[in-house]
């Protein structure tokens, strides 16, 4: 099939789209257009007008300071996943990256469209989540900064409003370590279950503090707090994360669908938990317990 008729826009900044934005209600933003081109050539999308966002230039800047990452939301999932500074300062960037779909397709895409699209088995919405990344949006009411955890709200739906763009996403940088892990059927499919996990040790060795995300299992990302008090102030074993994996599987409520059924990712999803808490903790035997 081929996609319904459109006008296309261009502009070299932030300010001229939004402008087509607020002129063209059902306007959409083109961005790496993965996930937007076949929804159009499938006709589940339909806008008057596609504003190209690729052209303006501040979308794709990459800002480092010692205390936090800035990534356009232009900014290529390969950028992310073979940039040496910013899987230095915040980690959880590349080792999730390499999870995401084909090389050509991380080529175009960006992290930008992926949060903005929230599929619920996407990674980088839950790498925001887990490393508690800010939305730098801009929107016809000024900018406004929404935390990850308020940004995703369901399958395909975001706190964006009409008329908004997401510009940035900021990330303080690591102070600990990080885990990632999920299972799909085939390498670059979107994830069954996945786990995103950041872990701070303290001077003591024991766990100061934790996030541990799970996607794929919800309509959205979800932190799963139980599991991360469990682990707050105990010395990291194999025994400790069995626990707090299991704590993460609690009262989940996955979907069924033609991927997997919702009795095998509620299986999955401690394995997935225990797994990349081990990898965060350099644990390998807690990745491989029973
Ligand atoms: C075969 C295939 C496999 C894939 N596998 C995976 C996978 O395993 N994991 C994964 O996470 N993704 C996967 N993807 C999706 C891919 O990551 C896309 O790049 C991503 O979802 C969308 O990013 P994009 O830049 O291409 O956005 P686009 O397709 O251009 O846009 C997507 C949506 O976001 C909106 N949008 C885009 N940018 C902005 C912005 N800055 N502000 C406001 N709205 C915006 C658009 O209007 C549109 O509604 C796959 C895609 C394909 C085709």
């Amino acid at each position: 099939m081929k996609a319904p008729p459109f006008a296309y826009a261009a502009p070299s900044t932030i300010a001229e789209a939004l402008a087509l934005l607020a002129a063209h209600e059902d306007a959409k933003v083109l961005a790496g257009g993965q996930s937007l081109m076949p929804a159009l050539n499938l006709r589940l999308a339909a806008p008057s007008v596609l504003v190209d966002i690729n052209g303006i230039a501040e979308l794709s800047e990459v800002s480092l300071t010692p205390t936090e990452l800035r990534l356009g939301a232009l900014v290529r999932h390969k950028r992310i996943g073979t940039d040496a500074a910013i899987a230095g300062a915040v980690p959880l960037l590349g080792l999730a990256c390499p999870h995401i779909a084909h090389g050509p397709i991380r080529s175009r895409g960006t992290i930008g469209g992926s949060l903005s699209h929230a599929d619920p088995a996407a990674e980088w919405p839950a790498v925001c989540l887990a490393a508690d990344a800010v939305m730098e949006i801009r929107g016809p009411a000024g900018p406004r900064h929404v935390p990850a955890e308020a940004f995703s709200l369901g399958v395909f739906t975001t706190a964006l409003r009409p008329g908004e763009l997401l510009a940035a996403i900021r990330f303080p940088v690591a102070r600990g370590r990080a885990g990632f892990a999920e299972v799909a059927r085939r390498h670059g499919d979107f994830a069954m279950v996945g786990a995103a996990v950041t872990v701070e040790l303290g001077p003591d060795g024991r766990c100061a503090d934790a996030r541990v995300v799970l996607f794929g299992a919800s309509d959205r990302p979800i932190r799963r707090r139980a599991a991360e008090e469990r682990l707050r102030g105990q010395a990291p074993g194999a025994a400790l994360l069995r626990e707090a994996a299991s704590l993460a599987a609690e009262g989940l409520d996955p979907p069924s669908d033609l991927h997997a059924s919702a009795e095998y990712r509620r299986r999955v999803a401690p394995v997935m938990v225990r797994r990349a808490l081990a990898d965060a903790l350099s644990l390998p035997e807690a990745r491989l317990a029973a």
